[in-house]
């Protein structure tokens, strides 16, 4: 006998949270609700806007058809939208008690602009010392110094950056002038400095940055691979697909001596916390970028561990289908 039930949650950001283009005003997506046999699990569907290729309607009708016929006793093929296929896998994994309640709830701090903010974080963080800054909204001369006095400060430190591809090679080239040559081994890595992957890999080959692969992880035809100058591959599970997906990519990555990073693309709590898990289980010894809890004004039924974010219970969700 199964059951399925699947919520329909919208939840406010937090005033200016820009994506590319656009200002995200709310968090839309599905939680999925999977019973059989006394067993359950649970699964977030929530397509990113601009980034996911399938919009939250989609989702919805796609994730209703799979759970149609996985009500009437089929094991359906993984969905071919990638949240719907991630969001089902996590709540079939969590019924048959393949993922495990462990999580790393360490969370590479995210810094937008300010460093001073960011330095005060870290001097509180205990433990192995890695943040995030985003580079390549501002003067790549600026994004430079910012990068040289994080490192200065806080001797302990290394960095994740992200360009998001917004330099030219040109643009590139005058941050890495502004980073002091005795730090860069301390920048861990650079996600996707340039327009194209090949721009990026001679960047990192002229530099001595290493770089990570992050968009290009979810372009046609990507392959993981050991190339020089390239330290990690970013795994952002709702762009990517399924658990099983994940997996290959993750494997994949250590065949080759590259570092794979699970990533957010702003989940709820529920969603993040099942990522934290999934950090644990897959990818225990790299700490997982998903220092986004705070961009959404709520949590939703799972709570993040000591966050005092107000939460959003299950009674207060829409029933979108269920059977
Ligand atoms: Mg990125």
């Amino acid at each position: 006998m199964r059951t399925v039930t699947l919520y329909r949650f919208r939840l406010p950001m937090e005033a200016g949270v820009i994506l590319r283009y656009q200002r995200l005003k709310t968090r839309d997506g599905f939680l999925v609700h999977l019973q059989e046999n006394g067993q359950q699990g649970w699964g977030e569907i929530a397509p990113l806007p601009e980034f996911s290729k399938e919009t939250v309607e989609q989702a919805g009708e796609a994730a209703v058809a799979w759970l149609k016929q996985w009500h009437l006793g089929a094991e359906p093929d993984e969905s071919e939208l990638p949240s719907v296929a991630f969001g089902l896998s996590c709540a079939l994994a969590e019924l048959q008690g393949k993922l495990p309640e462990d999580a790393d709830y360490r969370k590479a701090p995210l810094c937008n602009g300010d460093p001073d903010e960011l330095i005060v974080r870290l001097s509180n963080m205990s433990g192995q010392k890695v943040a995030k800054v985003k580079v390549g909204l501002y003067e790549a001369v600026r994004d430079g110094m910012v990068v040289n006095v994080l490192l200065e400060a806080v001797p302990d430190l290394s960095l994740r950056l992200d360009a998001n591809r917004s330099w030219s090679r040109a643009k590139a080239d005058s941050f890495a002038k502004y980073v002091n040559p005795d730090y860069r081994h301390r920048i861990a890595f650079l996600e996707e400095p340039c327009q194209t992957p090949e721009e990026s890999l001679a960047f990192a080959r002229d530099t001595g940055i290493a770089i990570a692969w992050d968009e290009s992880v979810r372009d046609e035809g990507f392959n993981v691979e050991a190339q020089a100058g390239v330290a990690a591959i970013v795994i952002k599970p709702t762009l990517i697909g399924s658990l099983a997906r994940c997996r290959q990519l993750i494997s994949a990555a250590r065949n080759a001596g590259l570092e794979a990073v699970i990533s957010s693309s702003i989940e709820t709590s529920f969603g993040l916390t099942q990522l934290a898990r999934i950090a644990h289980w897959l990818t225990p010894a790299t700490i997982p970028g998903l220092d986004t809890l705070e961009l959404i004004q709520s949590q939703l039924v799972r709570c993040w561990p000591g966050s005092t974010v107000p939460v959003t219970g299950l009674d207060e969700l829409e029933i979108a289908w269920c059977s």
